[in-house]
């Protein structure tokens, strides 16, 4: 169908976003389709859009950027947390056919599901608390984490494969978020590397503290997060990722 396509402009040129596969998931999936109609005309400005529910579909340069930082092929496994529109997901999708995402609103989840079946995705899409990952899948080539929490939900590593990369915005408050690229190496130790200030809506918290969390091997990898983050957080060899 004729306006199914973005428009011929669109993506714009961004500096840091070089990887083609990025850019052709960017200028092929429909943006328009997964804002509500009142925001279509906006759909195409690189801007974030409210898609109901205090929620937002995200910026399309942010988009971008975190697709990018995955480093994925078409062999790739990833889990999404914070599934929203569906249109992070369809990205992703059209990069690899291995796509999982969680959302916590059951309604954003079921209208994410369709729309995206209805697009031809092929994006499996669960209601859930995505801080504890999906283990039944894992372990996954990227992790990608679209609201943003005080910290770096530590469920998550073990279902990162060594050489596995997560992206996600960690902050205390809206103000002072950063986007970090988590890389577990081989023998399984992580680093850090800052990708960009954001804003992300918060990652919710279905219960204040899961069971799960008291686990002492999350609380150890809780332990080795804190530090990797700390350390890196001026270092400016995190720029080398992007910028060389
Ligand atoms: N990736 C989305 C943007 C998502 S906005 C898109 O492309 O449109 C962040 C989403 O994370 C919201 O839909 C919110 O409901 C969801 N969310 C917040 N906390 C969550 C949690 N603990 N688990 C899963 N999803 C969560």
């Amino acid at each position: 169908m004729k306006d199914e396509r973005p428009p011929k402009h669109w993506p714009p040129a961004w500096p840091d976003v070089t990887d083609k596969k990025v850019l052709e998931a960017l200028a092929t999936v429909p943006r328009h389709l997964f804002v509500p109609p009142e925001y279509r005309e906006d759909a195409y400005a690189d801007i974030a859009l409210p898609i109901g529910y205090g929620q937002t579909i995200s910026q399309p340069y942010i988009v971008a950027l975190m697709t990018q930082a995955l480093r994925l092929t078409p062999e790739s496994k990833v889990l999404e947390v914070g599934t929203g529109s569906g249109y992070q997901a369809a990205i992703l999708a059209q990069i690899t056919p291995h796509v999982w995402s969680i959302e916590a609103l059951p309604e954003l989840a079921r209208a994410a599901q369709e729309r995206l079946r209805g697009l031809g995705y092929s994006v499996e899409v669960k209601v859930g608390d995505g801080r504890l990952g999906w283990p039944e899948h894992a372990p996954y080539d990227g992790i990608i984490v679209t609201a943003a929490a005080a910290e770096v939900p530590p469920a998550l590593i073990p279902q990162l494969k060594e050489g596995g990369r997560l992206v996600i915005p960690v902050g205390e408050s809206a103000w002072d978020q950063v986007l970090w690229l988590i890389e577990k190496q081989t023998g399984g130790r992580l680093s850090a590397h800052w990708l960009a200030d954001v804003r992300f809506v918060p990652l919710v918290a279905a219960s204040p503290r899961l069971a799960e969390e008291e686990d002492p091997a999350l609380n150890a990898i809780r332990q080795e997060l804190r530090r990797v983050l700390q350390r890196h957080w001026w270092s400016p060899s995190s720029y080398e990722v992007f910028y060389r």
